[in-house]
């Protein structure tokens, strides 16, 4: 999705409204696969007058990824401001600058960054999820099993293993 904008930059301080549809490849996060839908993305550019863009807007999606601990399916709503901006040149004293060519400006890279700052540094698909049995693997929500038990009280490294267990709540 690319935003012409030829008429803002011959007309420099006019403010242009937008909305666009953007879509996202699928991308890993932390070791996660994250798979956005189509972000929704409202908002307004200008030329600043140096061939250059500013862009404000809101980017509004859900997010699909697996959960840290259980590993099934979870979907988060995602909500994140964008504000960029756009130069012909790239500067190297501004780092955070996203590039464009001829009349068109890309949204992706700057919906994703928005996007990417406002994701969980963990999906959980439930805040108590219990996770699965390191031992045999099954989904300690939906299933019980008797490995844990077992090792808890009789494994010889069970003070060990309740303080790495605790560490992992935290
Ligand atoms: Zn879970
Ligand atoms: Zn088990």
């Amino acid at each position: 999705m690319a935003l012409d904008v030829s008429k803002a930059l011959k007309n420099p301080g006019q403010v242009y409204p937008f909305t666009a549809a953007v879509a996202l490849p699928e991308m890993e996060v932390l070791s996660d696969p994250v798979r956005f839908e189509d972000v929704r993305v409202e908002g307004e550019f200008f030329c600043t007058g140096d061939h250059r863009i500013s862009l404000r807007a809101d980017a509004e999606t859900t997010a699909h990824s697996r959960c840290s601990r259980c590993l099934e399916p979870v979907e988060v709503p995602v909500r994140a401001q964008i504000d960029a901006l756009y130069a012909k040149e790239p500067d190297p004293e501004d780092p955070d600058l996203y590039s464009f060519e001829a009349n068109a400006l890309e949204l992706e890279d700057a919906v994703r960054d928005a996007l990417l700052l406002e994701l969980p540094l963990q999906f959980f698909c439930k805040p108590d999820c219990k996770g699965l049995c390191p031992v045999c693997g099954v989904n300690l929500n939906r299933e019980t099993c008797t490995c844990q038990e077992g090792n808890v009280t009789t494994g010889p490294f069970s003070a060990l293993k309740s303080i790495v267990l605790n560490d992992e709540e935290v």
